[in-house]
């Protein structure tokens, strides 16, 4: 067993990611920080499968979005913006304050945005640029089919502007095959570090886009952050501890393999889902959409997602996370990426096997 820390990040850190970071100081732009960020982007690239651009500011996942924005759109551009949760509705938000227009395409929360709700969308609005897509919605334990979706957006020869904040490194993303443009994600997720670092991977067809943009940067310019990259660091200071973190982690990545990686994923979604049906607990979602790195799942009538979350950490030690969207919904979240195994999985559905029914029984 790795952890009893199970909600949908941040994650349990690694001891060998824990170790790396207690390493001292180096010069910043000396020839062991370029030997170090090189291998990391080099890697970081690989585990995109693109051969664009990969980049990393200090941040946290929130900042890929106004990173997106700031650098490849203007002001009244317009954007289609596929909604069914929490964060996609913050992507849509940012893009508001930001001043572009935003076009909404709503799917009720559980459920997936489908190609064909993105083809009417852009057949509504062919002037769209782009299209803003959350991969996996950790609100609502939804995985979107993001292939079918990037591909319909070709077709309309727009860009694909993906949240992966919740997918990257646990959940297949072939950003080239697929024709995805940009991804985003958090250290704080799959990648198995702490919060604190913004990954972001850009494509070729946000060139002209960069061109264009009219909006201010600074701290967020990719032009900028591309060109210390290839002289080895960072725009600014780099958080070099961070750093030395996912350097660790991605040598636990790539020892394992980043398909093995997935299939890994894969299989602790499929024994949760088995395992909460084993119980008699419905996923909140659509289970043809199950994320494989977050579950959501609806409690029985009469026990609140509060009193679950409490008796789990008293009880059992365990943390999960409580729901997020509108109203008072009966759910919890577990998380099941990164520094995760099948014993991991077995603790928390065993918990659950006392827990429920002694707070059914209770209320
Ligand atoms: N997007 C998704 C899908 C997320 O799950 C999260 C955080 O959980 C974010 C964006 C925001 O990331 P952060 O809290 O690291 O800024």
């Amino acid at each position: 067993m790795h952890s009893k820390f199970r909600i949908p990040g941040p994650t349990p850190v690694p001891p060998a990611v824990i170790e790396a970071m207690q390493k001292p100081m180096i010069p910043h732009r000396g020839a062991e920080m370029k030997a170090m960020y090189t291998s990391i982007l080099d890697r970081t690239r690989a585990a995109h499968r693109t051969s664009g651009d990969v980049l990393i500011w200090p941040g946290s996942g929130s900042a890929g979005w106004e990173i997106a924005i700031v650098n490849f759109f203007s002001p009244g551009d317009k954007v289609i913006s596929l909604l069914a949760g929490a964060f996609a509705e913050r992507f849509y938000d940012l893009g508001k304050r930001f001043g572009l227009e935003m076009v909404r395409a709503d799917a009720p929360w559980g459920s997936a945005n489908q190609p064909d709700q993105l083809r009417a969308a852009f057949e509504a609005h062919p002037d769209a640029r782009a299209v803003f897509i959350t991969h996996n919605e950790t609100s609502t334990g939804i995985c979107h089919p993001l292939e079918q979706l990037a591909m319909v957006a070709r077709e309309f020869d727009a860009l694909v502007f993906v949240d992966a904040v919740s997918s990257m490194g646990g959940i297949p993303l072939e950003m080239d095959t697929w024709g995805v443009d940009y991804v985003m994600s958090g250290s704080q997720k799959a990648w198995m570090c702490p919060p604190g670092l913004t990954i972001v991977a850009v494509g070729e067809r946000c060139q002209a886009a960069y061109e264009r943009s009219t909006f201010p940067k600074f701290f967020w310019d990719y032009a900028g952050m591309k060109k210390a990259a290839a002289e080895g660091s960072g725009q600014t200071t780099p958080p070099l501890t961070m750093l030395y973190a996912f350097d660790a982690a991605l040598n636990m990545i790539f020892d394992e393999g980043i398909e093995q990686v997935w299939a890994r994923h894969a299989a602790l979604g499929a024994q949760m889902r088995a395992g909460i049906d084993r119980l008699g607990l419905p996923l909140f979602g659509d289970p043809e959409y199950a994320s494989n790195t977050v579950t959501a799942i609806r409690l029985p009538d009469g026990i609140t997602s509060a009193s679950v979350i409490k008796t789990m950490a008293s009880d059992h030690g365990i943390d999960v996370a409580s729901w997020q969207g509108k109203g008072e919904e009966q759910v919890i979240r577990v998380g099941h990426m990164g520094w995760c195994d099948s014993e991991d999985i077995d603790v928390v559905l065993d918990a659950l096997a006392e827990v429920i029914p002694a707070l059914t029984t209770a209320g």
